[in-house]
């Protein structure tokens, strides 16, 4: 494996929604307990009403006739009679519901007399208890459905579908005076010109009357390019931080989901909200998940962002100069950008965010350092050198992983060896130690990254070895890290054609020492031969070609995959691809020249890989010194 700069980028965290602990096995049970207590309540009434002793009618018309009783309590349906010996019982019976309790005796055949002795109280239907025993079986079931229905559409809530609320923004509100998240440009390390750029907008948002009594016409929309993880979204939170005012962060992914007609409403939404609480800034991160070049006809939901989409633009258009909310907005795709985007009076700001050079980097591991322990041999400065390439997300999390192996070992202070066995945790996933190699793969492994290294250390263009291991990583054997002199943004023709020869350095050692090929070198052929095609097509490197770019970068978006757009002919097709396989060609044969000159230094790293398994800069060269090859120069530490 060859590999030179990998990069692994984290992404934004999301807010992580709570799994709803109410099943709906939970809601039945409850409905059901409560539906228990009511009728267990309603019983209970009921009952004590049934305590007293139960007589027919004539029964009790028998004892008035006799004299044993003292009243008559006639309440509802029913007659209590309340009898004159020493407890006073109290029977109860029923009554003829048609007709009045004196008509009922008297037809029973109780005389007048006996009927005055006497007291007949008559007590209206009234009470709570009265009305709840009457009402209670009815009120029960409905009772029960209530609550079943209340707890369903609170499943439905938790279960992030929203039913209510789809259509209010899920905007992350930070006011201005919260002072935990606060972000100022001091957090921020590098970025210069980028962070120039948009301290006018800080100035604009804390003054804007200065701007608009000059007749300035302030921007509406700011978008932030970069790749990932060189802190577009740190940036725009460092925006509102120093302008003191509130900040709207959203995701684009996030106004579009599964309902239709849900991202329009969402805009509207956030747009109403931010213009309460001007002045603010609207952060719409990865805004390429809406804002794709419409009307292409790729991929499914295309209507609902094309609405979003569109309602973005109408919510800027409808702002008033003096509205003073800006909207910032983040992608590492701008050029899938949609036009209308881009068009004056809307995102018409362009800041470019590149990934860190040399002292960028530094700067960036000295912010993430702090409440860091360091021991005594940390050089920031030499982790900085080390890796090119690396974003500030990755040298975030190369800081993380430094902390966190020098506390698997149970050691206070973070040391140097911590930080660059970090690097190569970040740039290359952790190592495989339980990954063992055979006797035989041990040995092609080491060739193999020994043949990378020796083409990369005789090759005039190539890059200096860093270090060579035969620790398997990922998904990768071993590896040659070889890393730039310089951060370089522009590569010669010489380089490309090096750094080929140098990918395909293994890959002539296995078949030259073995005389045969493993699976090994599949992905150095991937890469050189994906590099070569580039150099015909791309960059006008070859010159029967000549100064033609037959393909931009890019193309179209096609299920995640890039289409190319063909606008060359066969003939033109037939001979790119005999010129990158002559640049192929030529390129093994630089590289097995290389090798089989210096075939006892091959032999020697490759032994020496086999004892020990990581080669460090420093004894690697002593090795290839020893057998006639001029060491790369060295940059200049201090
Ligand atoms: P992006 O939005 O461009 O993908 P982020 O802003 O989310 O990147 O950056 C991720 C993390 O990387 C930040 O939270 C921060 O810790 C770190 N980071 C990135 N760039 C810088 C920088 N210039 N200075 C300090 N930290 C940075
Ligand atoms: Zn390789
Ligand atoms: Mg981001």
């Amino acid at each position: 494996m060859n590999q030179q700069q990998n990069k692994t980028n984290n992404g934004d965290k999301k807010g992580v929604k709570k799994p709803n602990k109410f099943g709906l096995l939970n809601s039945i049970t409850i409905g059901l307990l409560i539906l228990f207590m009511i009728s267990g309540l309603y019983s209970m009434i009921v009952d004590k009403k049934t305590s007293t002793v139960k007589i027919t009618l004539s029964e009790l018309v028998k004892d008035i006739g006799a004299g044993n009783v003292t009243s008559v309590t006639v309440k509802g349906d029913s007659l209590l009679a309340e009898y004159n010996d020493e407890k006073k019982t109290i029977k109860e019976t029923n009554k003829e519901t048609d007709s009045s309790v004196t008509e009922t005796f008297a037809r029973y055949g109780l005389t007048p007399e006996k009927l005055n002795a006497v007291k007949i109280n008559v007590e209206g239907p009234s009470g709570f208890m009265y009305w709840f025993v009457q009402i209670a079986p009815f009120l029960a079931p409905l009772l029960f459905l209530g609550l079943i229905i209340w707890f369903l559409t609170r499943q439905v809530k938790g279960a992030g579908m929203q039913a209510f609320t789809f259509g209010q923004s899920k905007a992350r509100i930070t006011m201005p005076d919260d002072q935990k998240q606060k972000v100022t440009f001091k957090d921020v390390a590098g970025a210069k010109e980028a962070k120039q750029e948009l301290a006018e907008i800080v100035d604009f948002l804390k003054n804007p009357k200065k701007f608009l009594e000059i007749g300035a016409v302030i921007p509406k929309g700011i978008l932030l390019m970069g790749a990932p993880g060189t802190g577009k979204t740190l940036l725009a939170r460092a925006v509102a931080g120093e302008a003191g005012v509130a900040f709207f962060a959203i995701s684009g992914s996030e106004f579009v989901e599964m309902f239709v007609g849900v991202g329009a409403s969402r805009v509207r939404d956030l747009f109403k909200m931010a213009k309460q609480n001007a002045p603010a800034i609207i952060f719409v991160d990865e805004i390429d998940a809406v804002g794709r070049v419409r009307g292409t006809g790729v991929g499914g939901g295309n209507d609902e962002r094309e609405q979003t989409l569109n309602q973005i633009l109408v919510e800027m258009d409808g702002f008033e100069p003096n509205e003073k909310v800006i909207v910032m907005a983040a992608t590492n795709r701008p050029d899938v950008l949609d036009p209308a985007l881009l068009r004056p009076g809307r995102f018409d700001r362009r800041v470019t965010i590149d990934l860190p050079d040399r002292n960028d980097r530094e700067e960036i591991l000295k912010i993430h350092s702090t409440k860091k322990p360091f021991a005594e041999d940390v050089v920031l400065r030499v982790i900085a050198e080390r890796t090119p390439g690396f974003s500030g997300a990755d040298l975030y999390s190369l800081m993380n992983e430094g902390a966190i192996l020098a506390a698997r070992e149970n050691r206070t202070k973070i040391s140097q060896y911590d930080l660059i066995r970090a690097i190569e945790k970040v740039m290359l996933g952790p190592e495989r130690k339980s990954h063992l190699l055979s006797k035989k793969e041990k040995e092609i492994t080491a060739y193999h990254e020994a043949g990378h290294a020796l083409v990369s250390s005789v090759l005039p263009y190539a890059d200096p070895v860093h270090k060579i291991s035969i620790i398997s990583r990922g998904r990768a054997a071993g590896y040659t890290l070889h890393l730039p002199l310089e951060d370089r943004k522009l590569q010669s023709k010489k380089e490309f054609l090096d750094d080929i020869a140098v990918s395909l350095g293994g890959y002539v050692v296995e078949k030259m020492m073995f005389n045969d090929v493993t699976t090994g070198p599949s992905n150095d052929l991937q890469v050189s031969t994906a590099l070569a095609r580039d150099m015909v097509t791309k960059y006008g490197m070859s010159e029967k070609i000549g100064v033609l770019a037959l393909e931009s970068s890019g193309g179209r978006a096609l299920f995640g995959k890039g289409v190319e757009d063909k606008d060359y002919s066969e003939k033109v097709s037939a001979d790119i691809d005999s010129e990158v396989a002559r640049i192929m060609q030529e390129s093994y044969k630089k590289a097995e020249d290389a090798v089989i000159k210096y075939k006892p230094a091959l032999d020697a790293v490759a032994k020496r890989l086999i004892e020990i398994e990581n080669l460090e800069r420093d004894e690697y060269e002593s090795i290839i010194v020893a057998h006639g090859i001029q060491p790369k120069k060295k940059e200049e530490i201090v």
